[in-house]
């Protein structure tokens, strides 16, 4: 009996941290998904607001993505999003929180950073997605929106300038911050 009841706590224990988990993260590249982004937006928000620091938002969103997948296929298309959130990872640091939040497009919030340190980091990022050969693919590009917490600011502002941000970069030519 003691057996069976470890292992039902274990079996148990299993469940709830998958569950736990998948509540969280998005299933295909291990990112956050888009519910957690908006509860840790509004956290970071009051935090900033209460310690009278920083953060910067960035938005990044793959470039004619839509021909990767027609040209080579869903599957290579997954591989893609999957690769290119370990290049991104690579470039940032573990208190940043990086998200899903569309089909191919992420978030990604940088806590007690300025704008300033937000566009280098967006131009690192931009630049080692250019440079890397995704396989059959070949060469990815990637615009990026920035923004950074403003006085009078409330989460939709912050939210609509990254937005727009983002916009530009792909109106003046994709590829760019
Ligand atoms: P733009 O440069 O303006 O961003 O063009 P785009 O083609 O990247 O943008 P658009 O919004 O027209 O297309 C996004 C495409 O992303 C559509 C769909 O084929 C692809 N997509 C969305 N979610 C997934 C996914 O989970 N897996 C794969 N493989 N592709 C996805
Ligand atoms: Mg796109
Ligand atoms: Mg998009």
């Amino acid at each position: 009996l003691l057996a069976i009841a470890l292992i039902l706590y274990l079996y148990k224990r299993l469940i709830y941290n998958r569950l736990a988990e998948s509540a969280i993260n998005d299933s295909l590249t291990g990112t956050f998904n888009r519910g957690y982004f908006t509860e840790y937006l509004a956290y970071e928000f009051e935090r900033s607001k209460r310690k009278k620091t920083t953060f910067s938002l960035m938005m990044l969103d793959i470039d004619h993505f839509k021909k990767v997948n027609d040209t080579y296929g869903h599957r290579r298309g997954d591989y893609a999003l999957k690769t290119l959130v370990q290049i991104v990872k690579k470039s940032t640091r573990k208190i940043d929180v990086l998200a899903r939040v569309g089909g191919e497009e992420f978030m990604l919030l940088l806590p007690d950073t300025s704008l300033k340190d937000a566009a280098i980091l967006a131009s690192r990022v931009r630049r080692n997605c250019e440079s890397f050969l995704f396989e059959e693919i070949g060469t990815m590009t990637i615009s990026l929106g920035i923004t950074e917490l403003t006085d009078g600011d409330n989460i939709d502002s912050i939210l609509k300038r990254v937005d727009s941000a983002l916009f530009k970069a792909k109106e003046n030519g994709r590829n760019r911050c």
